[in-house]
């Protein structure tokens, strides 16, 4: 039976490795992957919506010059109407000549509208596009909303672990032997947080181990909680 002192240290280690568990499971807790495979998804649809908005902003710009040359042609007509039936111009030379003008300008105007249709036609596809990408990415806002409260709320219950972990570690602490703790502190890592290690029937239970007969003999010399190295890895070990 080990020395109280060096069950404590045990129980600190216990708990030291709960905590680091809680750390790696707050770390890696899958929800992150699936938050950040959402937030790619995210990034992804923002590009192509910025991409819809460039190709709708260019179309646009295009069919609103159609429309305002189609208006000089309509403007023009207008002013050759007025000059036709204005009573101004009567000879017949004159009044063919400008009937033939209003009629290429009806036919450049109509050209400009056929254009702008088309384009208003396409303008379409492209709001029918920018729709969907808008749904798909409220649709993916929510889903992200989702897996975020579910993350923190999985966080939440690991802190709160640690949190009751880290008040009984403070007491554990305040009950152990400092010599034996610093020890253990300053082996810890090295040892990925098993630092301290039983003798079990003459073996190390870190390394699995036997002991030397000489260094088993030499224990047992030892008095009760006296601390050692074991020889082969080096954990603290207690007789
Ligand atoms: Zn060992």
């Amino acid at each position: 039976m080990a020395s109280p002192a060096y069950e404590q240290i045990l129980a600190i280690q216990a708990l030291d490795l709960n905590l680091r568990q809680l750390d790696h499971r707050h770390r890696s807790h899958p929800t992150r992957e699936q938050l950040a495979a959402v937030d790619a998804e995210i990034a992804e649809v923002d590009e192509t919506l910025a991409e819809i908005a460039e190709r709708h902003h260019d179309l646009e710009r295009q069919r609103k010059r159609l429309e305002d040359e189609a208006a000089i042609m309509a403007d023009k007509r207008t002013a050759i109407d007025g000059k036709l039936y204005g009573g101004k111009v009567t000879a017949s030379k004159e009044l063919l000549a400008l009937q033939d003008e209003a009629t290429m300008l009806l036919t450049k105007q109509t050209e400009l509208e056929d254009q702008e249709l088309e384009l208003m036609e396409t303008l379409e596809g492209v709001e029918g596009e920018r729709a969907s990408a808008g749904d798909r990415r409220r649709e993916l806002d929510e889903r992200r909303a989702a897996i975020q409260s579910e993350l923190d709320a999985a966080l939440a219950e690991i802190e709160a672990e640690v949190v009751d972990l880290q008040g009984r570690r403070v007491e554990a602490v305040a009950g152990s032997d400092p010599t034996l703790l610093a020890s253990y502190e300053s082996r810890k890592d090295q040892f990925d947080g098993v630092a301290v290690a039983r003798l079990v029937n003459g073996a190390c239970d870190g390394c699995h181990i036997r002991l030397s007969a000489v260094a088993l003999d030499q224990m047992g010399k030892m008095a009760e909680g006296a601390v050692v190295n074991c020889e082969e890895c080096g954990r603290l070990l207690v007789r």
